[in-house]
């Protein structure tokens, strides 16, 4: 290596981004909303333009709104194209939630999405929380269970020099034996259902299953066939859903907050004495 090149590449300092909302594309299709305004009779087409069956009429009151479950909505905009007044597609994503009901919304009152925080503040805030309830790092599984493979792709960048999430106390490991938490993808087909449920036995206590991404939420794109179970909890017990069609990394970091905010000390003193 040259002088020169060396030179160069200790001259790049950190490679991390300090404020990634600042890096996001105003064109990335996060979710959708709807203007509650603009709600007319004209339900069937729309709710018929959606693959996933992610829209829904419901009556309240006399007045018939719709709901879209951001658990299956893979925010391909075909509803968009059919009543583009009506819908719209914002950048900003859906954020994971603990119980699958809270990831439908409904057209009125006007959706209010909670704003996701910065990444840098999520996982500060997530290294602090494992520091104190585990005394060391995180260990993740991610499990496959029948993705298309987008889902993994924001997972692996998770570890890319953008977001490097290692040098917030997380890291993935090969096996479920020593993982704390399994994040899993895809609408588990049935031939990954075995596969997935012994992961799930082998992991030790407290078992935190996060379901990472539509497919896994709900069965996405894939829905539920002869060939997939219609989502991962169909197999394993569920802690935090991911919403997307795949989820940003800042939304994955989110879920893991999340799922670490439900970890109690006692489950953590259990699974010290299993491992012992
Ligand atoms: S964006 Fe696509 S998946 Fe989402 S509600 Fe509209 S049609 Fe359904
Ligand atoms: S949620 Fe979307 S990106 Fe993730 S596995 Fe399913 S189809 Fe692929």
């Amino acid at each position: 290596m040259t002088p020169k090149t060396e030179k160069n590449i200790l001259g790049n300092s950190v490679e991390t981004v300090k404020d990634l909302s600042e890096h996001a594309s105003p064109n990335f299709r996060g979710s959708i909303t709807f203007n509650p305004e603009l709600i007319n009779d004209r339900y069937e087409a729309l709710l018929e333009s959606c693959p996933t069956n992610a829209l829904a009429k419901v009556r309240e009151n006399e007045r018939t709104i719709i709901s879209v479950d951001h658990g299956k909505c893979i925010a391909c905009g075909y509803c968009k194209d059919v009543e583009p007044k009506l819908v719209k597609i914002q950048s900003k994503s859906a954020l994971p939630v603990k119980t699958k009901t809270n990831l439908v919304e409904y057209s009125n009152p006007q959706p209010v999405m909670q704003s996701g925080k910065p990444y840098e503040e999520i996982g500060n805030e997530l290294s602090e929380k494992i520091k104190k309830l585990f005394g060391r790092s995180l260990a993740i599984r991610e499990v496959d269970a029948g993705s298309c493979n987008g889902c993994e792709i924001e997972i692996t960048a998770l570890n890319n020099p953008i977001y490097d999430i290692e040098r917030f106390g997380i890291h993935f490991v090969a096996s479920p034996r020593h993982a704390d938490i399994l994040l899993v993808t895809g609408p588990a087909s049935r031939n990954m259902e075995i596969a997935l449920l012994r992961t799930y036995e082998a992991t030790p206590t407290p078992k935190i299953v996060i379901a990472v991404g539509a497919c896994a939420c709900s069965g996405g794109i894939f829905g539920d066939t002869y060939a997939t179970t219609g989502g991962i909890d169909k197999v394993v017990p569920v802690d935090v859903y991911i919403p997307g069609c795949p989820p940003r990394p800042e939304v994955l970091l989110q879920g893991l907050l999340l799922a670490v905010n439900r970890l109690k000390p006692e489950q953590i003193a259990k699974s010290k004495q299993e491992l012992n």
